[in-house]
């Protein structure tokens, strides 16, 4: 049989959540790896999706009901041609959050959330208890919807591959949701899940004001994206797109630096992947030393204008 990833994409370019889920999807040891593009003018992400390394086919379904990423549209295109195939990713991301659950509910199939790990084609390994344990499921569903948690796995690479693109009838529209409005944030800086360095700050910060002007100027001088603590958020010192963590965003940059961040286990499950961890606190008790691999006992307020300073 063979498997399904659901491309993210904004109709021109794959996001890079599609690379990873790629990764996984090779990793079912299924058969080929096919690709949808459920979008609306979005034969450019087709391309780019055909040019993965390890995709035998890129199946284009263009519509204007999926202009907008309705998750019922969505979701319609994605059960047209479910019965195809033996697996179904999609990235763990807020759109294929939204979008798996129902595939999975028409097909009367469980989900399975989340993984880290493929073991075998049945057989996958995610994390529970906010990362502090890892289950292991089995499923014997016929076809197995997944979402798949991209810091578990290495991008594909996105060239080098040459799959065959298809063209599918695009869903008409169910009707259930309407698009009303998107608010974007616009920022020069990365995007916090594909940003290669993190600057991340905590409750210490003690403002928005404090935050701004003790963080962004080593983020700006590391090309890095900011991120934030829950407590820092709930707090309103920053916005709540930038929340690390269990009920934040998961991300493993190659450095993450976290300032003035106790290191709560659901802190850490966000982050304790990143590849070099750096923790600035002035208690040396703080548990996010535990997972640092460079530690600064230090007042941050001090030290981090000091590295900025420095760099
Ligand atoms: C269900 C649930 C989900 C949650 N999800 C998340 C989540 O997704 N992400 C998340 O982050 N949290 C989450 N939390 C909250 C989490 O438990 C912690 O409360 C939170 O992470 C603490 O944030 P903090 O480290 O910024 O603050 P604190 O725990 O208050 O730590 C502040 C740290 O700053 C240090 N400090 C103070 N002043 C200075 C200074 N001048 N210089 C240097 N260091 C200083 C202190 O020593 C301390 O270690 C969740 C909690 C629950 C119950």
């Amino acid at each position: 049989m063979t498997v399904l990833v659901i491309a993210e994409h904004d109709h021109a370019t794959l996001k890079p959540a599609t690379l990873n889920t790629v990764t996984a999807g090779i990793a079912c040891q299924s058969g080929d790896v096919h690709v949808l593009v459920a979008g609306a003018n979005a034969a450019e992400a087709g391309k780019a999706a055909a040019q993965v390394a390890g995709v035998a086919k890129v199946i284009v379904a263009d519509s204007p009901s999926l202009a907008e990423n309705l998750a019922e549209n969505v979701a319609a295109q994605v059960l047209a041609i479910a019965k195809n195939y033996s697996h179904i990713l999609f990235p763990a991301t807020a759109n294929g959050k939204n979008v798996a659950p129902r595939v999975a509910a028409k097909l009367d199939v469980a989900q399975i959330s989340d993984i880290t790990k493929v073991d075998s084609a049945d057989t996958f390994e995610r994390p529970i208890y906010a990362g502090n344990a890892i289950a292991t499921v089995q499923s014997s569903d016929a076809i197995k919807v997944i979402t798949v948690r991209t810091t578990g796995f290495d991008a594909a690479a996105a060239t080098g591959g040459s799959a065959a693109v298809e063209n599918a009838e695009g869903v008409a529209d169910s009707g259930k949701s309407a698009f009303v409005g998107r608010e974007v944030t616009k920022s020069e800086r990365p995007e916090l899940t594909a940003a290669k360095i993190i600057v991340s700050g905590g409750r210490a910060l003690g403002s928005a004001e404090k935050f701004t002007e003790v963080m962004a100027p080593l983020a700006d001088k590391l090309g890095a994206a900011l991120g934030a603590s829950r407590a820092a958020v709930d707090a309103g010192y920053a916005p709540n797109d930038w929340q690390v963590g269990q009920t934040g965003k998961i991300v493993a940059p190659q450095l993450y630096i976290a300032a003035g961040i106790s290191g709560a286990i659901q802190h850490l499950a966000g982050m304790k992947d990143s590849k070099v961890i750096v923790a600035i606190n002035k208690d040396e008790e703080a548990p996010i030393f535990s997972v640092a691999d460079y530690g600064l006992v230090a007042d941050l307020f001090t030290a981090v204008p000091e590295l900025v300073k420095a760099l």
